[in-house]
């Protein structure tokens, strides 16, 4: 028996949970329920984050957690709560299979069958924005380490057990050289620990485009947070429905399970709703608590149901459909498959699907790091970068000189081009010169020679370098 969170959500969420949890419940699952409530309630009754303490304290002890859509109320500074869960949980790793359903859900894509797996809680989502000046915000993109080792390991891993054949990398790589860089590299170095799994890498632009024009040619994919979130729902929505499909968020000690879609409201309280995305998502559930043979049970049983031509309105399809259900009915039909195999559609057979024991990151032995320079950021708001470089030239001291200026990452001194269009965000990037050396000191010295001269400095970076290589990027057409 395994204690398992139970949320019901909003909207249509509280019909597609009975319905879930009567259909694993009736197939045999041994779970016992604790109820929490999340959602529009809990905002509205002032907590902006649509959860109270004790649930939290409930969701960590019993570390399991099936959660129906909730509304997130429009305005007011109302935090999702599915992105705070998945980051206070540590919950790393999004998992959505998007499986064709041909001939019984119409898709341009009658054989796809892929996983995305998708980073999960850092990349651009780590919410650390400014603005700087009058014309520019900026939004920082983290990427570590032991993010990128977590997920591609798990990628890795996950392909090993459900006897994928390939795992694709998606990144953009040749423009971010070093977030986007230490994703690939560390896939490539886990890549090899899997010689018996095929992997390769794609620019994730002509790699979405070919995912969304011939998906059959993946299988499981690997990517960053943002084009995860992307490309997860591309990939979802050109199997032929996003109600049909569920995912799992997966953390080293908890883990929640969902569908993908939200509580539809307009649908709420008519018995209409597909409870199908939010039963993927139990199933998916059942796996990870080694559940496997009930969870089979009901894939089956579901799949069955799907080509017996028994649909819910958003699947309905005269001609393929033989039965418009409502939610209560579409769930009874599956309770009464169970036991039974799909004829049409290929039999699933879960072997060892539970939880994937990932061994704990081990950090690597510090790098011999370098400071080698500074970047310092202005407001500057006329247009003429030689002026700006004379003016910033004044700051120049101890053989530290001014290297390069760019705009928006573009080189504009020395030997810019009169046509590129310049805002009032300027990167000035000092470096020693020859026989010269530099430590933090120089940076004081070099913002206070810039207050004295009136130059509205914004930000500062260090440039650094680990193990002799440079850890910052060139400026375009340097
Ligand atoms: P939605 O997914 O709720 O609905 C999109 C469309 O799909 C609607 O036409 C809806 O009727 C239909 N639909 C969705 N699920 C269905 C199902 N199971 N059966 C039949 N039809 C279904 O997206 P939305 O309208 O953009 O968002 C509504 C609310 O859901 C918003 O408050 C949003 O914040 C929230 N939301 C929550 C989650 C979540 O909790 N995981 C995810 C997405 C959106």
């Amino acid at each position: 028996m395994t204690k398992i969170t139970v949320a019901k959500g909003d909207g249509i969420g509280p019909e597609i949970m009975d319905a879930t949890l009567e259909i694993i419940l009736k197939a045999g699952a041994q779970i016992e329920i604790e109820e929490i409530e999340v959602g529009e309630k809990v905002y509205l009754a002032g907590n902006t984050s649509g959860i109270a303490n004790e649930s939290w304290d409930t969701i960590r002890r019993n570390k399991i957690f099936l959660k129906a859509p909730i509304t997130t109320p429009q305005g007011g500074g109302y935090k999702s709560l599915n992105v705070t869960t998945r980051k206070f949980l540590g919950l790393y790793s999004n998992v959505r299979p998007c499986v064709s359903l041909h001939p019984f859900v119409k898709t341009k894509h009658p054989v796809m069958d892929i996983v995305i797996i998708r980073e999960n809680e850092e990349d651009l989502y780590a919410g650390i924005e400014h603005q700087q000046t009058d014309e520019v915000v900026q939004c920082l993109k983290l990427i570590s380490r032991p993010g990128c080792e977590k997920i591609v390991r798990y990628a890795f891993e996950y392909a090993k057990q459900q006897n994928r054949k390939k795992v694709t990398c998606f990144t953009k790589d040749n423009i971010m050289k070093q977030t986007d860089g230490l994703f690939h590299q560390v896939f490539d170095e886990i890549a090899k620990e899997y010689p018996e799994i095929e992997n390769e890498h794609w620019i994730i632009d002509i790699g979405a485009a070919k995912m969304a024009d011939t998906p059959e040619y993946f299988d499981v994919i690997v990517m960053p947070n943002l084009y995860g979130d992307v490309l997860s729902d591309v990939a979802a929505q050109i199997t032929g429905s996003v109600g049909l499909a569920g995912s799992a968020n997966i953390g080293e000690e908890c883990a929640m399970f969902e569908a993908i879609h939200g509580s539809a409201p307009r649908r709420a309280g008519q018995n209409m709703a597909n409870p199908s995305g939010l039963l993927q998502g139990a199933i998916m559930m059942l796996n990870h608590i080694g559940q496997t043979a009930i969870a089979e049970k009901v894939q089956n049983a579901w799949l069955k149901t799907l080509e017996d031509g028994m649909h819910t309105y958003d699947i309905f399809k005269e001609g393929t459909s033989k039965e418009k259900l409502g939610t209560k009915e579409f769930a009874q039909a599956v309770i009464s498959n169970l036991g039974e195999l799909p004829k049409i559609f290929k039999p699933v057979v879960y072997s060892n699907n539970s939880a994937l024991n990932l061994p704990k990151y081990k950090r690597k032995p510090a790098a011999d790091k370098k400071l080698v320079g500074v970047d310092i950021f202005v407001h500057w708001s006329a247009s003429n970068p030689n002026e700006l470089a004379d003016k910033i030239k004044t700051m120049e001291s101890n053989g530290i000189k001014l290297t390069m200026i760019t705009n928006r990452g573009i080189k504009v001194w020395p030997d810019g081009f009169k046509e590129t269009f310049c805002t009032d965000h300027w990167r000035c990037r000092f470096k020693p010169s020859e026989n010269s050396a530099m430590d933090k000191t120089t940076i004081v010295e070099l913002l206070n020679s810039a207050m004295k001269e009136n130059i509205d400095v914004i930000k500062t970076e260090n440039l650094y370098e680990f193990d002799g290589k440079a850890g910052y990027s060139l400026g375009q057409g340097q």
